[in-house]
């Protein structure tokens, strides 16, 4: 079976969404979304999208605070653009019917959120629920438009470019590479669809899954990273991983954050003794870069040998914790904690990746017709480490700019017909009976990536990871073949690679900076090393 559109966009989260709205008014869009429509990060985003509104803030400080957070690797020309171009993208989705939250004193006026790393109240927020609320309208817009088509529980596998055809002797031709669509595969009935399309988007988020203990959902395993990798797009910064440091640490809750806008509000770390630690580390204590803090936690675990630390906020009042988090207070009043009376038990655990597929200015990859948005992508804005709510922005600010281009493209591409695309070619694949063999070498990856590659690395550790992985790699390619491909097999090959190119980014930089901390070389070599890792 074959489906044709001009746009075709691989993820239902902010950024796909985003992109869709504005393409739509350009040509025809299919979204394909490998779970139901709401399953993505951005779903979960608690703290909000920082942005320029308070009469106190102006651009220069957002783009200080974020080249700061950076560490040096930011491209600040991104920076100056996506700082500027915040304010427009809040009003947009103003406009689309989000409900941010406004000050309960004056409710003309948004109420700005602090987080840690930012130098003022910024974050613009719809109480401790953010994310849903820019999805629901994202979505309910989407919904509205004739011109986009979603298809659920569909997964992409790989890209259909120009070499592909040329090696099956379909075209020939020398120019540039170029992207002509993906080969899906329908979860529920288990068939592989031929998408062609003029201009493919890559907007599937991120990758925490590869480690054991991550804050983000199942979604997240690095899909567009691989697939773009495997077709040619370059890959960078992948080394730089951010690690959340406080996610909650109790037996039956999976993945759930506690907001970086806690410790905004007023939240300390506590170590098992009831002792504040973070002032031993850093001079901005509970609100130093994510990076610092979850580092600093690190080690109060290791010399401690206890399994969590704590985070308090029950010295502020009732109504106001109720008010400002009721996400955050009724899970963990779920969990037996009281937020409003006790500290809350946290752990970090693998959160955002700052590195991605390499775009340009406009989110376009170096295949033609091919662009990476979102989490997915590695733009420049993030350098070493994110600031916090950067990344919502971040993904609003490129799916504009990315569907300007990408209309224009369009208008180019329809001059000439679309080549036909072949089928999906099982081969001999047959059913697998031994998904024992995919459950264990995910959990192995898991594992190896959360022992070796974490928040603090070393030389040794890395090379131990890189073994492990090549062996999974070599046991996913015999049978990758030999079986009909289905979501848990396609995952496990993208998380393997996405894991080999972490380490192999990690390797590569022989200094300590941002969000990558190995013990071998514990400095930052601004010398040799200020520059991105791009493989
Ligand atoms: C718990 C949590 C809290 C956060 N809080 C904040 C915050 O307060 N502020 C902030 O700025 N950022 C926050 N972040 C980060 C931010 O939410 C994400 O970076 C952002 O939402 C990513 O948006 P996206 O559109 O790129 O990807 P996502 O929202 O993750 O969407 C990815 C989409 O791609 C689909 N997909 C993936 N692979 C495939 C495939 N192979 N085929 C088809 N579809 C596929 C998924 O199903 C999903 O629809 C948070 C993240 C988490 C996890």
């Amino acid at each position: 079976m074959g489906i044709k559109t001009d746009f075709l966009i691989i993820g239902s989260g902010i950024a796909g969404l985003s992109f869709a709205l504005h393409a739509a008014s350009s040509g025809t869009v299919a979204i394909v979304t490998k779970k139901e429509r709401m399953d993505a990060s951005t779903n979960y985003a608690q703290g909000g999208i920082a942005s320029v509104f308070d009469l106190d803030d102006n651009f220069d400080l957002h783009i200080q605070d974020t080249l700061k957070s950076g560490d040096g690797l930011c491209n600040k020309k991104i920076v100056e653009m996506v700082v500027k171009d915040g304010p427009e993208r809040i009003r947009e989705l103003i406009s689309l019917g989000v409900n941010f939250s406004h000050q309960q004193d004056n409710p003309e006026k948004l109420d700005l959120g602090m987080e840690g790393g930012h130098s003022r109240r910024r974050v613009v927020h719809t109480k401790d629920r953010t994310g849903s609320e820019v999805e629901r309208a994202l979505l309910e817009n989407v919904k509205e438009n004739s011109k986009i088509t979603i298809y659920e529980d569909y997964m992409a596998i790989d890209l259909i470019t120009k070499s592909k055809l040329i090696k099956r002797g379909i075209i020939s031709s020398e120019s540039k590479e170029s992207c002509w669509g993906a080969y899906v595969l329908n979860i529920k009935d288990g068939e592989v669809i031929t998408f062609q399309s003029r201009i493919t988007v890559i907007a599937t988020g991120g990758a925490g899954k590869i480690y054991l203990y991550t804050s983000n959902p199942d979604i997240a395993t690095g899909d567009g990273i691989a697939i773009g990798y495997r077709a040619g797009v370059k890959a960078a910064n992948m080394e730089f991983v951010q690690f959340h440091p406080t996610c909650l640490y109790h037996p039956l809750a999976k993945n759930f954050l506690i907001s970086e806008a806690v410790r905004g509000e007023g939240g300390i770390l506590l170590n098992s003794k009831g002792e504040r630690f973070m002032e031993k580390y850093h001079s901005l204590k509970d609100l130093a870069f994510r990076d610092i803090v979850a580092r600093s936690i690190y080690l109060e675990l290791k010399k401690s040998g206890d399994e969590c630390v704590y985070l308090d906020i029950s010295h502020k009042s009732p109504d106001f914790l109720t008010e400002r988090f009721p996400n955050i207070y009724e899970t963990c009043l779920n969990y037996q904690i009281d937020i409003t009376k006790q500290p809350i038990p946290v752990v970090p655990a693998a959160h955002y990746m700052c590195g991605g597929l390499l775009t340009n200015e406009n989110g376009a990859t170096n295949i033609r017709n091919l662009y990476a948005i979102g989490e997915v992508a590695c733009t420049g804005l993030h350098g070493a480490n994110r600031l916090a709510s950067n990344s919502l922005l971040e993904a609003l600010v490129f799916a504009k700019r990315a569907a300007e281009k990408a209309g224009k493209e369009l208008k180019e591409n329809r001059r000439s017909p679309l080549t036909k695309a072949p089928q999906w070619d099982p081969g001999s694949a047959t059913d697998s009976e031994e998904m024992i063999v995919v459950s264990h070498n995910w959990d192995e990856i898991r594992r190896t990536m959360w022992n070796y590659v974490g928040i603090v690395r070393t030389n040794k550790r890395l090379a131990r990871a890189r073994v492990r992985i090549e062996n999974i790699q070599e046991e996913i390619k015999e049978y990758y073949w030999d079986f009909i491909v289905n979501r848990d097999l396609l995952e496990l090959r993208n998380i393997a690679l996405v894991a080999e190119l972490i380490i192999t980014c990690a390797s590569m930089r022989k200094e300590s900076r941002g969000l990558h901390y190995n013990l071998d070389y514990p400095d930052k070599d601004d010398e040799h090393w200020n520059r991105d890792t791009v493989i």
